[in-house]
C-alpha cells in the first residue's frame, strides 16, 4: 500500500497518516517530522532547514527527493508507505514518479484531505506536538489530559515554530501555488481521491479507508 496524502497545511495530514500507519501496517514518511528531527539534532542538514522553515518556504528539492529516496529503500517500506508532506512541488511530483517507475513500485493512491481555508488556521493556532513522540493535539479539539504532557508517553507538548501567524500565512500561499497543483497531476493518472478533511478524527479515517477499499 503505497500513499500520498494531499493537503493544506493542518488539514490533518499528519494526525491521518499516525492513525492509517497503525490500521494498514505500513511506515508513515513525514518529511516535515524528517526536517525537525535533524534541526533538533543540530545536523548539517538540520542547519540548512531551520531558517528555511522558519520562514514557512521550502527545503530544496534536490536535498528532500534525497531524503525520501534514502528513506523508501529501508525495509520496512517494502510493503508500503505513507508519504506524508511529500511531495510538494512538481518537481518533487516528476522526481517521485521517476523513483518508482524505476523500483517498478507504482503509488497506490492519492488521498487529498479537503478543509475551509478560516479552519485551516484556527487548527493551526490550537496545535500542539509532543516533543517525545510526535502524538499531536489541539488545545481545544484533542486537548491532553494533563495540560502541557503528552498522554501517551508523558513528554511535554509544544507548538511548531513554524505555526506562527505570519510563517502560516507564507506556508497557506506556497501551498497555494507550489502543492496544490499538484492534484492535478495525480488527477491525470487517475490516483487522485478527495476525502473530505472537516468533522471527527476517527470519521475522516473510515472516510478514507473505505476510499481506499480496505
Ligand atoms: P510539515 O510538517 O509537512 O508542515 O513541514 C514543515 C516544513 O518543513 C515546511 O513548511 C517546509 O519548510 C519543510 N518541508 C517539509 N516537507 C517538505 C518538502 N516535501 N519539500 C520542501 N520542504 C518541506
Amino acid at each position: 500500500m503505497r500513499i500520498v496524502l494531499l493537503g493544506p497545511p493542518g488539514s490533518g495530514k499528519g494526525t491521518q497518516a499516525k492513525v492509517l500507519t497503525e490500521r494498514l501496517k505500513v511506515p508513515q514518511i513525514s518529511t516535515g517530522d524528517m526536517l525537525r528531527a535533524a534541526v533538533a539534532a543540530g545536523t548539517s542538514l538540520g542547519r540548512e532547514a531551520k531558517a528555511v522553515m522558519e520562514r514557512g518556504a521550502l527545503v530544496p528539492d534536490a536535498v528532500i527527493v534525497g531524503l525520501v529516496r534514502e528513506r523508501i529503500a529501508q525495509t520496512d517500506c517494502r510493503t508500503g508507505y505513507i508519504l506524508d508532506g511529500f511531495p510538494r512541488t512538481a518537481a518533487q511530483a516528476e522526481a517521485l514518479d521517476t523513483m518508482l517507475r524505476e523500483l517498478q513500485t507504482p503509488l497506490d493512491s492519492v488521498l487529498s484531505l479537503t478543509v475551509p481555508a478560516e479552519e485551516v488556521v484556527e487548527r493551526i493556532a490550537g496545535r500542539r506536538t509532543c516533543r517525545g513522540c510526535g502524538r499531536m493535539y489541539h488545545i481545544r479539539y484533542s486537548p491532553t489530559k494533563e495540560a502541557g504532557r503528552c498522554d501517551a508517553c508523558g513528554g511535554e507538548t509544544y507548538q511548531r515554530d513554524d505555526d506562527g501567524e505570519e510563517t502560516v500565512r507564507r506556508r497557506m500561499q506556497v501551498y497555494t501555488e507550489q502543492t496544490a497543483p499538484l492534484e492535478a497531476h495525480y488527477e491525470r493518472q487517475g490516483l487522485l481521491r478527495r476525502v473530505p478533511g472537516t468533522g471527527r478524527i476517527g470519521e475522516i479515517t473510515e472516510h478514507l479507508l473505505q476510499t481506499l477499499g480496505v
